[in-house]
């Protein structure tokens, strides 16, 4: 006999919400190469790239990483393509920590307002580099999702790391009582998080949560919540 319980309408809920949200990062993840491929020619593409950001960050003020989670081109590509191809072998924990994650978030933003400045009246120019932004990085974060897990990238990102900072600790999972540490929410986490190690505290306690809901959906005993 299992102790797997029976469905209940909150894991109903919970994987009507998985599937939305795959259908969602479907149609998003088509993006990256329309920009990436389309903005050699049309470099206007490129846009698409501050817009993502903007919404990242102000988003962050409300719910931490959501948009990353549900709204976030790149990370639906790296999580929903990138996902088939990886050999999973983990995020290097260096790549989480904080000092080296706005270290790169100046390097990055740095270079980019540097290009921009080089020829600030023309918005062809700002495409351009917006585009080349977007082409290096997504480079990158395709070779670290086929060699580490597919949302290596996300877990430095610097629109992330400024969206976790500012509201990562909004609104955090709750984790009920009765977890079998099973870790099947752990395996199903975008970000793998360690989410059996918050089971004493009753929430997780990880600004960098995407608010996915893909855990909650992966417990079969309807311990996790937002
Ligand atoms: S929260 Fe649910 S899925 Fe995660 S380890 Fe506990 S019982 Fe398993
Ligand atoms: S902890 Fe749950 S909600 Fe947060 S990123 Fe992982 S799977 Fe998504």
């Amino acid at each position: 006999m299992t102790d797997r319980q029976l469905p209940t309408p909150a894991a109903d809920d919970a994987q009507q919400v998985s599937r939305l949200r795959a259908r969602i990062q479907t149609g998003l993840l088509l993006l990256v190469p329309v920009v990436i491929v389309g903005g050699w020619w049309c470099p206007y593409l490129g846009f698409v790239v501050p817009v993502v950001m903007v919404m990242g960050m102000v988003g962050g003020f409300f719910r931490g990483r959501w948009v990353c989670g549900w709204a976030c081109p790149r990370g639906s590509f790296l999580e929903r393509i990138m996902g088939h191809l990886s050999f999973h072998l983990g995020i290097p924990h260096f790549l989480r920590n904080y000092t080296f994650r706005w270290v790169l978030f100046g390097v990055l933003m740095g270079f980019m307002v540097w290009r921009l400045s080089l020829n600030p009246g023309n918005v062809e120019h700002w495409g351009r580099v917006f585009w080349l932004m977007c082409t290096i990085t997504s480079g990158i974060g395709i070779v670290l999702a086929v060699v580490f897990w597919p949302r290596t990238w996300c877990a430095f990102c610097p629109v992330g790391t400024f969206a976790g900072t500012v509201g990562g600790h909004k609104q955090p999972l709750q984790i009920e009582e009765g977890c079998r540490e099973c870790r099947a929410c752990e395996n199903a986490c975008p970000l793998a998080l360690p989410i059996v190690k918050y089971k004493d505290a009753g929430e997780l306690s990880e600004k960098d949560c995407l608010r996915c809901g893909e855990c909650i959906a992966a417990c079969q005993f309807d311990i996790l919540h937002f």
